[in-house]
């Protein structure tokens, strides 16, 4: 070793891509000045990658003498925080994953691949009061028209003008240049914060009713506590939330809300604004990479005080954290279904316990783990009962649609209702949890129906594309004129998904607006804002969707929910199916009903009389949940037993079994461990591979993990001819 009592040689160990459980350790050449939680660049195999610093030590007896150097330290002070450090530590022990991925998780994509941690704004464009009130016309220049033009109607449409918006509308900095030169138009930097949305005030705390203030009190204002937060939509949960952040705000704290994926609409960024104007950025998949990479370092920097994010915002380092609020706690969109499948929600609650503080976790339809984790007394349960307002809830009734006729999936008696809704001048919602036209295509001769050739699972026909589509792999192709088995051209597609729906309606009511919320419909942020301004309007409208119309948006003038078909979820193999339907129902029909008018819920089904729907047909989700709990209580499933999934596919199905039952026989030589198949998966193939799945359970949690951890390191995740990967409290068996 060589060290000298003058120079110890100190040794950095540092996180770097590969199927590494932890970080691998790099000698601090003089001069060098790594930290915890900054980013080198150093040499792997032959290569030199991006790697993060947990640790600097003095170089101890077990360190080679050969250990590689640091090529290059990336940052000064350090990026990532010690509570976000040691959160990722976690994540790659509990989910058992390489290191490497947990940390980046914590980093926007520019500071993954070694850029300068460096805010990069563009600078903003400004016209001048002589600028605002020119005639365009009084130029000489046509571009330089053109170019005065565009900003002032951009400025009168309250845009902030940059240098790319221009770019888009084929104005370049050649033309707006001389603008300046004529003083009509400035440039300055970057605000630090986007601007309020014009003409908002400042909106005042509310007085809270009984039930918030009892929630708002419980909450400890420091410490570790979690508190389950439970209401109906409408029940003033988010007015909950913003008197604790500005509880929290008042004491020099900062906050980070966590929203699902599509719940980071506009709306309600804006709601969030108007309270606290500023200081308050946003992180989620709809900014582009300079977006978010300038909101992160904002928050990391400390400049920021309300950060609001999705998913993976909650590795970001936020100084002086004081509360974490989880909005739809119970959504799916919390897991991460591929590589390193964490759970925001329970990562928040590790960070939380880290950093001694409280964090809230609000729902209509809490999850079952954090109803147990309720009834056990690990987390406060805070129930609002009334809505904020003071409406009535929904009445809600069935459809027996074994009694009806129906025409497009939608009974006679559905029809009717919506009919009167609309003529009271109010909107309707229609759920239907499928997209596309049909969901396959139907030979009348034979039976014969369309199938993927690539996956166990029908093809979908979406009519304004001409295509069928697999919703499972992407495989497109159009649909069959006769049909490949007996000949016949007596084709016809089956069965109603959402553009079927809105066809029929926009035949049924030829004036009345049909605004449909589905994939195919809403692509992006920008398209759901259009969707959402679109329902805002005045007079009758019809809304048809799936679920992305059950998430949190307010939709003031509905006074119907029809939900046309849910039966799928009754009979599903997987367990967690009629949890998701039973929140389903309880989020959709709380859609209604939430201005001053009163709202009513029909559901169509050929079970009416199904116990599972009992309690949710009363509008009774404590019930439901209770009756689901027992279930999973008799059967050892989540919450009162620990499960882990392990999959496996390959072009081979034998390949894809041998594998897991290999692992299988492993598995139950371990004390306490139970294990179910290897089956072939609920989708048992897609996109050609053949899938199974192993379901590995215990009482014990930890007794899961040493089971496992053997496998993760003896088994490497892509091997010739198969894959596998482990999925530590799965929330989908597909
Ligand atoms: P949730 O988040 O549970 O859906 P919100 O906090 O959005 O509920 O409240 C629903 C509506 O009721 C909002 O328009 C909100 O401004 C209003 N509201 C909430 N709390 C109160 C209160 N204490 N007094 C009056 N109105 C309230
Ligand atoms: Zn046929
Ligand atoms: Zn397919």
């Amino acid at each position: 070793m060589t060290t000298t009592s003058k120079n110890p040689l100190r040794i950095a160990d540092i996180a770097v891509p590969g199927p590494f459980a932890g970080p691998l350790s790099y000698r601090i050449e003089p001069g060098q000045t790594p930290v915890p939680g900054s980013r080198c660049k150093v040499p792997l195999r032959s290569r030199q990658v991006v790697g993060v610093v947990t640790g600097v030590r003095p170089a101890q007896p077990g360190d080679s003498d050969t250990l590689k150097s640091i090529d290059d330290v990336l940052d000064d002070a350090p990026l990532l925080s010690p509570d976000v450090l040691q959160l990722a530590q976690w994540v790659s022990r509990y989910y058992l994953y390489d290191a490497y991925p947990a940390y980046m998780l914590a980093f926007p994509s520019a500071l993954r691949s070694g850029e300068t941690a460096e805010l990069n704004d563009e600078p903003q464009l400004e016209l001048t009061v002589s600028g605002e009130h020119l005639d365009p016309d009084k130029l000489k220049g046509r571009r330089q028209r053109e170019a005065l033009a565009l900003l002032q109607s951009l400025t009168k449409a309250g845009q902030v003008c940059t240098p790319a918006l221009l770019r888009r509308q084929d104005v370049e900095r050649t033309h707006w240049k001389g603008l300046i030169d004529k003083r009509l138009l400035r440039q300055r930097p970057a605000q630090l914060f986007p601007a309020s949305p014009t003409g908002t005030l400042r909106q005042q705390a509310l007085a809270l009713n009984p039930d918030q203030t009892a929630a708002l009190a419980t909450l400890p204002v420091e410490g570790f506590a979690v508190q389950l937060l439970e209401g109906v939509t409408g029940s003033g949960k988010t007015e909950v939330y913003l008197q604790a952040m500005q509880r929290a705000l008042e004491r020099g704290k900062r906050v980070l809300v966590l929203v699902p994926e599509i719940g980071l609409t506009p709306q309600t960024l804006a709601r969030f604004q108007q309270r606290f104007q500023d200081r308050l950025v946003a992180l989620h998949s709809g900014m582009t990479d300079k977006q978010r990479n300038n909101a992160w370092l904002r928050a990391q920097a400390g400049e920021a005080s309300i950060i609001l994010g999705t998913r993976s915002a909650i590795l970001t380092p936020i100084p002086d954290l004081g509360l974490i609020v989880v909005d739809e706690e119970h959504d799916a969109s919390y897991k991460q279904q591929d590589t390193l499948r964490y759970h925001a929600r329970d990562l928040a609650i590790y960070r939380a316990r880290l950093l001694n503080i409280p964090v809230m976790l609000g729902s209509a339809t809490p999850s079952l783990e954090s109803l147990h984790n309720a009834q056990q007394g690990r987390y406060q349960h805070q129930q609002l009962q009334q809505r904020a307002q003071g409406q009535t809830r929904a009445r809600l009734e069935t459809i027996d649609m074994r009694k009806q006729r129906q025409e497009h999936g939608v009974s006679e008696r559905l029809l009717h209702r919506v009919r009167q809704h609309l003529e009271g001048g109010n909107q309707v919602l229609l759920f239907l949890n499928r997209r596309g036209y049909a969901p396959s295509w139907f030979c009348r001769q034979c039976g014969w129906m369309s199938d993927c050739p690539f996956c166990d699972a029908r093809l979908t026909y979406h009519r304004g594309r001409h295509q069928m589509l697999c919703h499972h792999c992407g495989h497109q192709e159009r649909p069959h004129q006769q049909c490949p088995e007996c000949g016949s051209t007596d084709l016809t597609p089956l069965g109603a998904g959402t553009e079927r729906a809105e066809e029929a309606l926009a035949a049924w009511f030829p004036d009345t607006p049909i605004i449909r919320f589905d994939r195919d419909s809403v692509a992006n942020a920008r398209d759901l804002e259009q969707q959402l301004n679109r329902a805002q309007a005045d007079g009758p409208a019809i809304l048809v969707g799936t679920q992305m119309l059950a998430k949190g948006h307010h939709f003031e003038r509905v006074t119907l929910v029809g939900i046309i078909d849910m039966d799928a979820g009754l009979f599903s193999a997987d367990f967690r199916a009629r949890e998701r339907m039973g929140q389903l129902l309880v989020q959709v029909s709380g859609r209604s009903g939430r201005g001053d008018l009163a709202g009513e819920v029909v559901l169509q089904t050929f079970h009416p009389d199904h116990p599972f729907f009992t309690p949710l047909l009363e509008q009774d989700y404590p019930a439901f949940a209770t009756q689901l709990l027992a279930e999973r209580q008799r059967s050892g499933l989540p919450p009162f037993g620990y499960l882990a999934c392990l999959r496996s596919d390959s072009a081979y199905p034998q390949r894809a079994e041998q594998l897991l039952k290999e692992m299988a026989g492993r598995l139950l030589a371990e004390p306490g461990i139970r294990v179910f198949g290897p089956l072939p998966a609920l989708l048992s193939r897609r996109a050609g591979k053949h899938r199974f799945t192993l379901l590995v359970q215990s009482d014990q949690r930890s007794r899961l993990h040493t089971a496992l951890q053997p496998l993760v390191a003896d088994y490497p995740r892509q091997q010739r001819h198969v894959s596998w990967h482990l999925d530590i409290d799965p929330i989908d068996l597909m």
